[in-house]
């Protein structure tokens, strides 16, 4: 068990940063901080490895994990590389991969299908070893403010509450969305009610050279849709993400369901064939939500805590580590000005949007039963890079001329501004199967 390096005397002194959370988000916001000086202590209910879902890396996390120092790890890691990401249709027709390559040139070009325990506890040990002090085993319960300002958290300890004091606080903790329920910023996404199943198999087929690790999605009818992520020790992560009144209306348990969808999607049951399903069927009612603020004085939230949309593209990892590292360096920026106002703090955010936006239109679109990629890139040649950046994670850019073309094609999301109802936030405990 690690324990935490941390002295009971030191409760009553400030933290630089108090992070709440020490997943991927919260473990290279700590690590970058502290490489600079920064006092930083991360609060992780959890002792790791713990589980996690959300498997499969994009290529421009590349960047994010060569400034952390991690490149040489993953290199080194056990897990699948992987060069590209392939749809195939309900009838079993396959489209052509988009590889990587076609846009990125040399190492970056591949990326990697993670086992989340362990690249999780290697994020939170580097975080460590970068100085950052992590205290597993101990949850925030809230943060505590003073008017409007966050002046640091209360956390559970042996002895009860104890109060630890930052001048600024992160809130990094997933799906757990602390400050959100908090603050009752949480609301749902309108037009994305999506629900998932997931599990794991020993024993599914790979794809021989370079396709060995590249992420699958069964296209389902009736708009779902399945991943087929190959991880180390010859497990496959699958997964299906579909309508909850398509996925729950007969009342079945998830391993039913779950079975019941894998069998009917014929192209994934013959890469499963001569495989065996390993462990329990894991699933969330609703995957979407996000908070209407995602920043205020002296506090700010990354990674999940912020917002989930969809795993289509496998963005959440990126946005964890690329949030991490935006909010990191404007964190850096208020302390050197002692101004932690919402204003610095929330610097990084209107570019994240934006980027935020273009895949959230190429979610949208791929749910439209009236948009097709294919018709997408033959109508919009020019467009078919900024689609292949969109499943790199290469969006915090101008991708306005992608906006406009996709729109000619789907009618757009309403507004992120419009589109958060402010009262029942849903409950995260609720969603989990
Ligand atoms: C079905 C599904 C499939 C997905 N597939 C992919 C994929 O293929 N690729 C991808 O990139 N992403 C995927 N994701 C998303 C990915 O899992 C997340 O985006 C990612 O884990 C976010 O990282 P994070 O650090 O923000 O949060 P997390 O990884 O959730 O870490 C948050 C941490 O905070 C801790 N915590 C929570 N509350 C508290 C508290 N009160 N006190 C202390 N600690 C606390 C938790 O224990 C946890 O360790 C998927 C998500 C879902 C739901």
């Amino acid at each position: 068990m690690l324990m935490s390096h941390k002295h009971p005397k030191e409760s009553s002194s400030q933290y630089d940063v108090a992070v709440i959370g020490g997943g991927p988000g919260g473990a290279a916001l700590a690590g970058i901080l502290a490489r600079q000086g920064r006092r930083c202590v991360v609060f992780e209910q959890s002792f790791f490895p713990r589980y996690h879902i959300g498997e499969s890396l994009v290529p421009h996390t590349h960047g994010i994990l060569e400034r952390l120092g991690l490149l040489a790890k993953m290199k080194a890691s056990p897990y699948p590389e992987k060069y590209s990401v392939r749809f195939v249709s309900p009838d079993g027709r396959e489209a052509t991969p988009f590889y990587f390559s076609e846009t990125i040139p040399g190492d970056g070009a591949r990326t990697w299908q993670v086992e989340r325990s362990t690249f999780d506890r290697m994020l939170l040990d580097h975080a460590r070893e970068l100085g950052a002090e992590v205290r597993e085993g101990v949850g925030v319960e809230s943060v505590l403010f003073e008017g409007t300002r966050a002046t640091g958290v209360s956390i559970a300890s042996g002895s009860g509450a104890e109060t630890i004091a930052a001048k600024v606080v992160v809130d990094a903790s997933g799906r757990g969305t602390l400050i959100g329920r908090q603050l009752g910023l949480k609301g749902d996404v309108p037009g994305l009610k999506k629900a998932s199943l997931w599990g794991y198999y020993r024993g599914g087929k790979r794809l021989p050279g370079i396709d060995a690790g590249e992420t699958t999605m069964f296209l389902i009818s009736g708009g779902g849709w399945f991943w087929y992520i190959p991880l180390p020790d010859d497990i496959v992560s699958v997964g299906v993400v579909a309508d909850p009144n398509y996925l729950f209306t007969a009342g079945d348990a998830p391993e039913v369901i779950f079975e019941r969808e894998v069998s009917r999607c014929t192209p994934l049951g013959e890469r499963l064939v001569a495989a065996q399903r390993v462990g329990p069927v894991r699933g969330l009612r609703q995957l979407a939500y996000l908070n209407r603020q995602t920043c205020g004085d002296g506090w700010v939230m990354i990674g999940d805590a912020r917002a989930f949309l969809d795993p289509i593209y496998s963005s959440g990892l990126f946005l964890a580590l690329g949030s991490a590292e935006l909010a990191a360096g404007c964190i850096e920026d208020a302390l050197t000005a002692d101004d932690v106002s919402a204003a610095r703090l929330g610097a990084f955010e209107p570019a994240l949007w934006d980027g935020v936006d273009a895949v959230r239109r190429l979610i949208h679109a791929f749910y439209d039963p009236a948009f097709s990629f294919r018709v997408f890139a033959e109508r919009f040649p020019e467009q078919r890079r900024s689609l292949i950046d969109c499943l790199v994670g290469d969006v915090v850019k101008d991708m306005s001329g992608f906006k406009q073309a996709l729109a000619q094609m789907s009618p757009p999301p309403p507004p992120l501004s419009d589109s958060i109802p402010l009262s029942e936030a849903p409950s995260p405990a609720s969603d989990e199967l």
